[in-house]
């Protein structure tokens, strides 16, 4: 590949090459690796060499059915938005990063002027340009260009793919802030894939007590348990509502946060609720409209929390994951480096009892 040295501002300029490679999904579960131009930044942009890229469970729905709701994609489509590099070349105007720094990236970048953005909630921006939300292109390149307000230096001690874990732990940290959890408080928590134990994770940094938690598959209960869940139950075979009233002597849940998508899990949720409890919802349902039961809700005053990504997340995102360290190493499942992304998704896809965290390695893979 041939190495030109790429003027990116006066302070500071490295070897970057002058192509990369970078997956293109052309259409459902097709995704091939090409070679295009490497970005060049100007302003306040910074160039991330990327060095590790978690699959989403986002990004597996988009592969294989094109769409997630009315969102389409628009093919050829690059996927990938949880992700962490290194800075090879920054902007002008960069003032916070230099050449060599360690970073994670946060994938939404917001425009900072709506009611919404001003407001704190930059979540719900209208104009959010989101890694892999159609259209804005993704992560799965060897070199991404990203604005530094939205860049997060991380500790030399935290590995790039442990980073990468910074984006869906945000999303957990986000529902148990919604969800108001107070230290000493019973929390259960639906469905454990990576979501879920992230949410496990949150939930024990926020101080609950007791972690009730659910899923079908023992690999993914097993590591719940390493997390540091309290109690895992098998909902194929174990009725968790029923478990949870033995637990809680009758008296439900503090806060039931569901992350399965499973709409009866959802219905079942507000019964497991404690009266004056909160429902937190991360999980998107298969189906748009699912009927619950307001009555009880009201007899129970139950909060219900809604979670839509997350805001100002990433600090704390990342020094829980530096605290944790190697005890997080059971989330990632398989690594393959980005000429294998086909391969990668297609596990991703299809080995939902075996697979967690599937991490691709757009640079060189790690060990
Ligand atoms: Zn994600
Ligand atoms: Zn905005």
């Amino acid at each position: 590949m041939p190495k030109t040295k790429l003027a990116a501002s006066e302070k500071e300029s490295v070897l970057v090459p002058e192509t990369m490679k970078s997956a293109y999904l052309q259409r459902p579960l097709e995704v091939s690796v090409e070679e295009e131009r490497v970005p060049n930044v100007t302003g306040k942009e910074v160039l991330v060499k990327l060095m590790a890229v978690g699959v989403c469970g986002s990004d597996i729905h988009y592969f294989a059915h094109g769409r997630i709701g009315k969102r389409y994609v628009q093919y050829p489509h690059v996927q990938g938005h949880e992700c962490a590099g290194i800075v090879v070349s920054i902007g002008e105007k960069v003032t916070k990063f230099k050449v060599g720094d360690r970073v994670a990236v946060e994938p939404g970048v917001a425009c900072m002027n709506c009611e919404w953005c001003k407001e704190g909630r930059y979540n719900l921006c209208p104009d959010v340009q989101f890694l892999s939300t159609p259209p804005v292109k993704g992560a799965f390149v060897q070199y991404l260009r990203h604005p530094e307000d939205f860049l997060f230096p991380i500790p030399d001690s935290l590995s790039y793919e442990h980073a990468t874990l910074a984006e869906p732990l945000s999303v957990s940290i986000h529902a148990v802030k919604r969800g108001g959890l107070t230290p000493g408080s019973t929390v259960a928590i639906t469905g454990m894939g990576p979501v879920g134990l992230m949410t496990v994770i949150a939930a024990k940094a926020f101080g609950a007590k007791e972690i009730i938690v659910s899923d079908i598959e023992p690999l993914r209960l097993e590591t719940a348990r390493k997390f540091g869940a309290t109690k895992i139950f098998n909902a194929a075979n174990e009725d968790l509502n029923a478990a949870i009233e033995e637990i809680t002597s009758g008296l439900g849940v503090d806060m039931i946060i569901e992350t399965s998508g499973n709409a009866k899990v959802l219905q079942s949720s507000i019964e497991s609720a404690k009266r004056g409890g909160s429902v937190v919802v991360i999980g998107f349902p298969a189906i748009e409209e699912v009927p619950l039961n307001i009555t009880l809700m009201l007899q129970k005053e139950i909060d219900l929390f809604s979670v839509y990504r997350y805001t100002n997340t990433y600090p704390l995102a990342i020094s829980l994951l530096d605290t944790i360290g190697s005890k997080i190493k059971p989330i990632i499942t398989d690594k393959y480096p980005l000429e294998d992304i086909q391969e990668a998704m297609n596990q991703a896809h299809t080995n939902r009892s075996g697979s967690l965290k599937v991490m691709v390695y757009p640079n060189h893979l790690q060990d």
